[in-house]
């Protein structure tokens, strides 16, 4: 009987996966694989691009094979595809050689339906003409930037997989990418398809990751009223160097909050306990340098905050995006400081590599310093630069902020005409110093009290006068000479403002007082739990937690955080009402089912006593 192939995709869903409904930009993706057709899927992290090819795989009948490039991601998606009762597998070098003889027996035999091999593994001849003899019907590339040489994380092995369209024909290839830029674009459809491709771009926006930045006055003050948001809740600190990182951890220690350390300078074993507990344990805070995310797959991350300035929009995107995947409601602070930009460019200088690159990150850099100082939407700044148009967002800083933007071309023109008089070679400071009348040591030996300039900001405080240097920078109208000794210099564009020929908006400083409405106007869950379910909400995650300690496991691989809080809001009492939850399909259902109707019927048990005793005089 033939089946209207969305109402199959549908029923697979609900059926294995225990979702009630696809995602925008899923179906799609599914559709083209399933008609035979090559397809490239730009969605960024968390959207959901996994299903895109693991429901066409057990719809299409014949092999699926996934291509990935880290074995630990690869061994949670076959644990947790197992778990949901779906044949999955993978041969790799974390098994031993007969472990690997005996999957690959159920592979020829036709008993697998998943596949996930690393790339050299795929290539290998011996592999390739074995998979050749079988019904190989879609190859699923992930991480398929990997193979373009214009991203940042470029990998040889994946070169190799030009030739899989050459030697599986018949195959669907669908490549899938969290990567924005549309040069990388091309040159993976070119090289995986020969250009043949559907290139299908989804939605950049996560609205529920609410934007904030902030300028960096007193940093653990600030990082600290973040994270009081969010006591109890997994996130991450992102800082620039290992010392930073470590110090960061110790601090957040002191303060009572459970904070590990992350960065290349650990050793491998020290690093890997840390990141397997956070991503066991409830309630982590990792303070860590970019070397920590790549393939960090944790969907109830509630929190990154970067304090310092991330190295580009991209990066920040990619940083930001390991924060609520599950789709609830999850906060991404930032902190910067000039100090931040200029060490950024001196980064930048430092690394060279040629005129044009030097160049390049330059630009790249002013753009990210343009989203600190948006005096617009932060997401609609955000995603300008990703190509998309958005609406203002209502889940921002700015959108929060009822004050918003002012005209600040007078001030700019204080500034500039200072930095101007005093010969265009001091830094920030000593700017501030003159424009407020200051008489230090290094004024009266330079003579900068005579100057027209000094005095002229009178009745601001320098504290202003510094974070409004902050902002021409930012604007454009600036620079720091980092060749030089660190001197602000005018640009074209300041010249322009001084000349009354361009104007300069800005947004004053101010430390934004958390605010309790901030989360609540993300689409949240639409769950409220009472006392009781917030305790069995509590008993269940300790059921989870224990289930994934013994099978090694991470705990989200169980069931998600938004599974159990809709099983506490329905407290099933029979395998029939628990087929009823969020992410509860019929193999989870049979695995876990009993276990979990279990802990509930005890849980009401201990709650019945705890009441029957309060109510004895
Ligand atoms: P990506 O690979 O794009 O980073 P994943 O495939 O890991 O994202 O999916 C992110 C999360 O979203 C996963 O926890 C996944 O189970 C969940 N998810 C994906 N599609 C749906 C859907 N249609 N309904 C509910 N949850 C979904
Ligand atoms: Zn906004």
């Amino acid at each position: 009987m033939d089946m209207d192939p969305a109402q199959a995709r549908l029923n697979c869903l609900q059926t294995v996966f225990g979702f009630a409904a696809l995602r925008p930009g899923q179906e799609p993706v599914m559709a083209a694989l399933e008609r035979g057709a090559h397809v490239l899927a730009v969605m960024p992290t968390g959207s959901g691009k996994s299903l895109c090819y693991q429901v066409p795989a057990l719809l299409a009948g014949g092999l699926t094979i996934v291509v990935s490039p880290l074995v630990a991601l690869m061994a949670d998606q076959v644990g947790a595809l197992q778990l949901a009762g779906v044949a999955a597998e993978t041969i790799n070098s974390s098994h031993d050689r007969q472990h690997n003889i005996d999957t690959w027996r159920r592979v020829a035999a036709g008993g697998v339906k998943l596949l996930y091999l690393s790339p050299e593994r795929l290539m290998t001849p011996r592999m390739l003409a074995a998979l050749g003899k079988l019904d190989v019907k879609i190859i699923a590339v992930d991480e398929a930037h990997c193979i373009s040489q214009w991203g940042a994380s470029f990998r040889p092995d994946y070169e190799a997989l030009c030739r899989l369209r050459e030697v599986f024909p018949d195959a669907a290839i669908g490549a899938f990418t969290a990567t924005a830029d549309e040069i990388t674009r091309d040159d993976i459809a070119e090289k995986l398809f020969g250009g043949e491709a559907e290139i299908i771009v989804h939605g950049f926006d996560r609205p529920n990751i609410s934007l904030g930045v902030q300028p960096k006055a007193k940093a653990n003050d600030q990082l600290l009223e973040i994270l009081a948001r969010h006591r109890g809740e997994s996130g991450i600190v992102y800082c620039l160097s290992r010392r930073k990182t470590d110090e960061t951890a110790e601090f957040l220690e002191q303060e009572g909050y459970t904070a590990l350390p992350y960065h290349a300078g650990m050793d491998a074993e020290a690093r890997l306990a840390n990141q397997n507990r956070f991503m066991t344990e409830p309630g982590v805070v990792m303070a860590a340098t970019i070397a920590f995310g790549m393939g960090i797959d944790k969907p109830d991350v509630r929190f990154v905050v970067h304090a310092d300035l991330p190295g580009s929009v991209e990066a920040y995107y990619q940083e930001i995006g390991r924060a609520g995947r599950d789709g609830e409601p999850a906060e991404a602070a930032l902190l910067y400081g000039l100090a931040d930009a200029t060490m950024r460019r001196k980064f930048i200088e430092d690394d060279g590599g040629g005129e044009a690159r030097v160049r390049r990150e330059h630009r790249r850099l002013d753009a990210l310093l343009t989203y600190c100082e948006a005096p617009d939407c932060r997401r609609v700044t955000l995603l300008a630069y990703f190509g998309e148009d958005a609406e203002r967002c209502g889940n921002c800083d700015v959108c929060h902020d009822p004050d918003g933007a002012r005209d600040g071309t007078e001030e700019a023109g204080i500034l500039l005409r200072a930095i101007r008089e005093t010969g265009e070679l001091y830094g920030a400071a000593h700017i501030a110093d003159v424009v407020c009348g200051g008489e230090t040591e290094k004024i009266l030996a330079a003579g900068h009290d005579t100057l027209a300039a000094h005095g002229s900001g009178e009745g601001r405080a320098k504290n202003e006068w510094r974070g409004l240097i902050r902002q021409i920078v930012a604007g454009g109208l600036a620079r720091v000479d980092i060749a030089g000794y660190g001197g602000l210099k005018l640009t074209a564009k300041g010249r322009e403002v001084l000349n009354g020929d361009a104007t300069f908006r800005y947004r004053p400083d101010r430390i934004a007082k958390p605010k309790k409405e901030r989360r609540a106007t993300a689409p949240a869950a639409d769950i409220h739990l009472g006392e009781t379910e917030t305790s069995l909400l509590a008993h269940l995650k300790a059921v989870r937690l224990e289930l994934a300690k013994t099978r090694g496991v991470p705990a989200y691989v169980i069931f998600h955080d938004r599974s159990l809080v809709d099983m506490a809001a329905k407290a099933p009492a029979t395998l029939e009402e628990m087929s009823e939850v969020h992410g509860v399909g019929e193999g989870k259902l049979k695995s876990l089912g009993q276990t979990f109707l279990k802990a509930i019927a005890e849980h009401g048990e201990a709650e019945n006593r705890g009441a029957a005793t309060e109510q004895q005089p």
